[in-house]
Parts: structure tokens; C-alpha cells; sequence
């Protein structure tokens, strides 16, 4: 399957990717995950995107469909892929529709996990994230079996920079200025599926209802 998965931080994109690749082996893009892994091996890239990251505002337009342009060639994208935290703003989803009309590719649908602000607050401040491979923790509801180690794959699980409460409050307000519009922008075209649900289950389940699967 094609789909990009919108949502504020924290509402469950990440969590919806990784159990979606287990049905049909699409592959989960994260750009944020791309960013960070640029970020911890010290690339230009990673420089270039680390003052914004840690200050939870968006790095360019620019800076992300060079990303985004080589990684959709890739071989693995064959099988589908899911877009997590991409696109971000109306130029990147302007952009991404010239991309995949220039590749003959057409997206399945646009999922707009849409989670209460109270409920996003909280996961936010109690989220821990692995280093290596990404895997999501929550201290309260789903921590590690061993503190501070991934069950995955034995990285580091930690709280990200950008998970302090200064960070958070700035990147919900970036994302209710910047990529909420962006709601509009699928349903104009006819693509989007809005889901209400706080259980990544129930979010699953409304996928596979509207994919026929
Ligand atoms: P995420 O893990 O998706 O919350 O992304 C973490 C950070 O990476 C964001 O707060 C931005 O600074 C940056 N980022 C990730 N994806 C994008 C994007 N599509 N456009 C701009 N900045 C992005």
C-alpha cells in the first residue's frame, strides 16, 4: 500500500507505520527518523538539520525533497511505503504530487490521525524512542523489558531533544499553523480518510476497511 499518515506529533503515525509494514511489506519512510540518524553520524545533512530539529521547527522545504526524491527510487519502495511525518507543509505536498506523477505512482489514501491535544501532551512527555532502529516506548504504558534498552534490537532507548516541554508546546503550534492545512489540501483531492481514535488497532482496522482488505 501507498499512504501518508498525517497527525500531530505524538498521535500514533510512528506506532500505525511500523505495525502496516507487517501486513504487506510496504516500508515506513520517517523523515524525522532519516534526520536523526543524519544528526547522531555527524553528515551535512545532519548539520544542517539539527538547529531547527532541537527547537521542534521544520527543517526547509528544500533539505527534505532532496531526501525524499532519492529515498521513493529506492528498490525497497516497490512494495509500497508508508509516509510518516512527510509531507509537512503545502509547498512538500505540492512537491510530492509533481514527484509521483513524474514516477507514474499513485498514493492509496491519506490517513489524518486526529488524537485529543490532552491525550497528545501526554504521550509526548512519557514517549522514550530507540536510537538505533526507532522502536516506541512509553514509561507508563509500554516501557522497555530492561530500562533504557531496545526489546528490538538492544540500542539505546531514550527521551529525544525535542521531547522537553519547551520543544513540544512549539512544535504543536508548528503543526496546527503548518501541516493541519494540509487536511484540507488531501480532502480537496479527494484522498482523505480522518480517523478519531487513540488505539493504533482501531486505526488500523479504519485502514484496512477503506482498502478493502
Ligand atoms: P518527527 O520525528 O516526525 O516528529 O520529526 C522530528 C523533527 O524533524 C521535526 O520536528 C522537524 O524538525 C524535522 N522534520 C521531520 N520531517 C520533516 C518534514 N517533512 N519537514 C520539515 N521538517 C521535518
Amino acid at each position: 500500500m501507498k499512504l501518508i499518515l498525517l497527525g500531530a506529533p505524538g498521535a500514533g503515525k510512528g506506532t500505525v507505520a511500523k505495525l502496516l509494514t507487517e501486513i504487506d511489506g510496504s516500508v515506513q519512510i520517517s523523515t524525522g527518523d532519516i534526520l536523526r540518524a543524519a544528526v547522531a553520524a555527524g553528515t551535512e545533512l545532519g548539520k544542517k538539520a539539527e538547529a531547527a530539529m532541537k527547537a521542534g521547527d521544520l527543517v526547509s522545504d528544500d533539505l527534505i525533497m532532496g531526501i525524499m526524491e532519492e529515498r521513493l527510487k529506492e528498490d525497497d519502495c516497490k512494495s509500497g511505503y508508508l509516509l510518516d511525518g512527510f509531507p509537512r507543509t503545502i509547498p512538500q505536498a505540492e512537491a510530492l504530487k509533481g514527484l509521483l506523477d513524474k514516477m507514474g505512482e499513485q498514493l492509496d489514501t491519506v490517513v489524518n490521525i486526529d488524537v485529543p491535544r490532552e491525550v497528545i501532551l501526554d504521550r509526548l512527555t512519557t514517549r522514550r524512542t530507540c536510537t538505533d532502529c526507532g522502536a516506541i516506548y512509553n514509561v507508563k504504558s509500554n516501557p522497555p523489558q530492561v530500562e533504557g534498552i531496545c526489546d528490538a534490537c538492544g540500542g539505546n532507548v531514550v527521551q529525544r531533544d525535542d521531547e522537553t516541554e519547551e520543544a513540544i508546546g512549539n512544535r504543536l503550534d508548528v503543526y496546527n499553523e503548518k501541516t493541519a492545512p494540509l487536511a484540507d489540501f488531501y480532502e480537496k483531492e479527494g484522498m482523505l480518510l480522518t480517523v478519531s481514535a487513540t488505539s493504533s488497532d482501531d486505526v488500523i482496522s479504519a485502514i484496512k476497511n477503506k482498502l478493502g482488505m
